[in-house]
């Protein structure tokens, strides 16, 4: 047996029931220390779906020339962010890495060459969210970046070939905001950033995307810079938006979306959040999460 073998997980691939899919608004970084709506939805979640083998995140907060996978054993926490208290960079998320889930993603993305990380770790889009879903840190996780190069259909494309992951106990997680303007925030300083408001285009925008999500129309919402001026404000770069996709592109045509945290927040920004599950369980899923 090659040595790199000999932690990939016992299971015989292709076996299982496919994993959900999940994309989460993540908002503020002080979700990852709040007790709020969002971050008990987070809550929730985790302890609602199946509980993952690993976790493939891919965050808003990771653009890099190329695609790139993290590799290290021990990913450290990044407090990627300034201007919050010190109790927020004082957080750890100590999850493991997950090296075989590494090298099975470079290996099931082919149309290009996936790298293997060894710097980076768990960006605040990934352990703001996963504190919430998984607080003991004992479920394996590494994360893919965005690959900036890449257009929207190029990344729907990509994130397709993450498919087989599923069938192996991995959680496919990304983790942005579909609705993010963060010129356009109506929050004062010192303010509620959380405060339950949106801007007439952010409302658009966020019906739009969810009409189009709910009707399986993925070409077109991967050809976002198409959807006329709400979405050019709500996605004014594309870093927030762009892990939607990798959740899109993993959808079966027979399952189904189930929504939660479905609240624009200071003006400009959206929580709203899915899980991409087979019928049955998201039936389950809608009666328990918010
Ligand atoms: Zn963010």
């Amino acid at each position: 047996m090659n040595p790199k073998e000999l932690d990939k997980p016992r299971d015989t691939p292709n076996a299982a029931e496919p994993m959900p899919v999940l994309f989460v608004g993540h908002g503020t970084p002080m979700n990852a220390i709040e007790e709020n709506a969002f971050s008990k939805a987070w809550r929730d979640v985790g302890e609602a779906l199946p509980r993952p083998k690993a976790v493939l995140c891919v965050s808003a907060h990771w653009e890099t020339w190329g695609a790139r996978a993290t590799v290290m054993e021990k990913p450290r926490t990044i407090h990627d962010f300034g201007g919050f208290p010190q109790t927020l960079f004082d957080v750890q998320y100590p999850a493991p890495g997950c090296p075989w889930l590494a090298r099975q993603t470079k290996d099931v993305i082919t149309p290009l060459a996936v790298g293997l990380d060894e710097e980076w770790g768990l960006d605040h889009g990934c352990w703001s969210v996963l504190k919430h879903m998984y607080p003991q840190a004992d479920v394996p996780v590494i994360q893919l970046s965005l690959d900036y190069t890449r257009t929207g259909p190029q990344h729907y494309a990509l994130a397709k070939e993450l498919a087989p992951l599923r069938h192996q106990g991995v959680l496919i997680l990304g983790s942005g905001n579909m609705v993010h303007n963060l010129r356009r925030l109506a929050v004062k300083s010192g303010g509620d950033f959380n405060q339950p408001f949106g801007f007439d285009w952010a409302l658009e925008a966020s019906a739009l995307f969810k009409r189009l999500i709910d009707g399986n129309r993925h070409q077109e919402l991967a050809d976002y810079p198409s959807l006329g001026p709400a979405v050019q404000l709500a996605v004014p770069t594309p870093e927030h938006y762009l892990p939607l996709l990798y959740a899109l592109a993993l959808k079966q045509e027979s399952e189904t979306v189930t929504y939660f945290n479905d609240q624009a927040v200071g003006g400009s920004l959206t929580m709203t959040s899915l899980i991409i599950d087979s019928a049955a369980r998201n039936a389950q899923h809608a009666k328990r999460i918010p």
